[in-house]
């Protein structure tokens, strides 16, 4: 079922709660692919009510941006959704999450917000964290489903519920990729048939560097270049980033210790793609 209003859905949500129903949330911006049916599917098994929010948030694009042009698919969404184990998908418009006299933000402060997506894209998780504390207040779920292949935004996600000591559980699920390894994103339909063979790239490039660390390389600039040179390789690639930080932290490291999040952004054409992979000392 698909609810479009704030008020419709708290009532429905109301009732659900005080018969003491959990309530699993899993915010998406929509054109679904497997990720975020894997979302759906671990909040369903978890909770009794699943809620889908289905919304392209504007906060979180910069004017040069992809809002205009960002796949949708209400139809297909809410079939995929529903058939995944959703019960609502909550499809506001604009002016209904942002009335015109909307004036009020929610920002992460810190290295966490200003490395890697944050360098590139300055306003995008104040944006995030913006919409995302909003769809809380509105949704109040018992746990919320992100996935790791936006392995900062589940980090600051994290810390903003901490910090504001939100009461609801953050729940990071594992990446979903294609058969070749490209991770899946909405965006990747932009891609034309040479730059989706080259976009593999990505995954290779991130696994060669596990490889390496497994092997004992822990020097993360000698890291980084295993990275970047692999992605060189593909003609078509443009790097936004490679940079391997302590996880979650995101502080800077140049000897990785117990756990760290190394990610790319790489474009092809007009295509940003991400991808992360996190490298995890054994002994530990
Ligand atoms: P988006 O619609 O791109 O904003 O993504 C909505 C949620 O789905 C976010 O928590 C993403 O991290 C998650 N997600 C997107 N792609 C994937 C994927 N390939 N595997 C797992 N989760 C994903």
């Amino acid at each position: 079922m698909i609810i479009t209003t704030i008020k419709e859905l708290r009532t429905y949500l109301d009732t659900h709660r005080q018969s003491g129903k959990t309530i699993g949330f899993v915010p998406t911006m929509g054109f679904l692919h497997e990720g975020h049916l894997s979302l759906i599917r671990r909040a369903k098994a978890e909770n009794d009510i699943v809620v889908m929010s289905d919304f392209v948030n504007p906060t979180q694009f910069a004017p040069n941006e992809d809002f205009e042009s960002y796949p949708r698919n209400i139809e297909q969404d809410e079939q995929l959704a529903v058939g995944a184990g959703a019960d609502i998908v909550f499809y506001p418009s604009v002016q209904e999450m942002y009335p015109t006299d909307s004036s009020t933000f929610v920002e992460v402060m810190g290295d966490i917000t200003k490395v890697l997506c944050g360098a590139s894209r300055p306003s995008h998780f104040r944006g995030v964290t913006t919409v995302v504390a909003m769809l809380f207040n509105i949704v109040q779920p018992h746990r919320a489903y992100f996935g790791q292949k936006d392995a900062q935004q589940a980090a600051v996600l994290i810390k903003m519920v901490n910090d504001l000591h939100m009461n609801i559980e953050l729940i990071v699920c594992p990446i979903v990729r294609e058969e070749d390894g490209l991770a899946m994103s909405s965006r990747n339909i932009y891609l034309s048939a040479d730059e989706r063979a080259q976009a593999v790239v990505l995954n290779q490039a991130l696994l060669k560097a596990k490889a390496a660390f497994e092997n004992g390389e822990t020097d993360v600039q000698k890291l980084i270049g295993i990275i970047s040179g692999k992605i060189n390789e593909a003609p078509l690639a443009h790097i936004d980033y490679v940079n391997i930080y302590e996880y979650p932290s995101l502080k800077t490291t140049e000897e990785i210790g117990a756990k760290a999040l190394a990610a790319v952004a790489v474009k092809f054409g007009k295509t940003r793609l991400i991808d992360n992979i996190i490298l995890k000392n054994k002994c530990n």
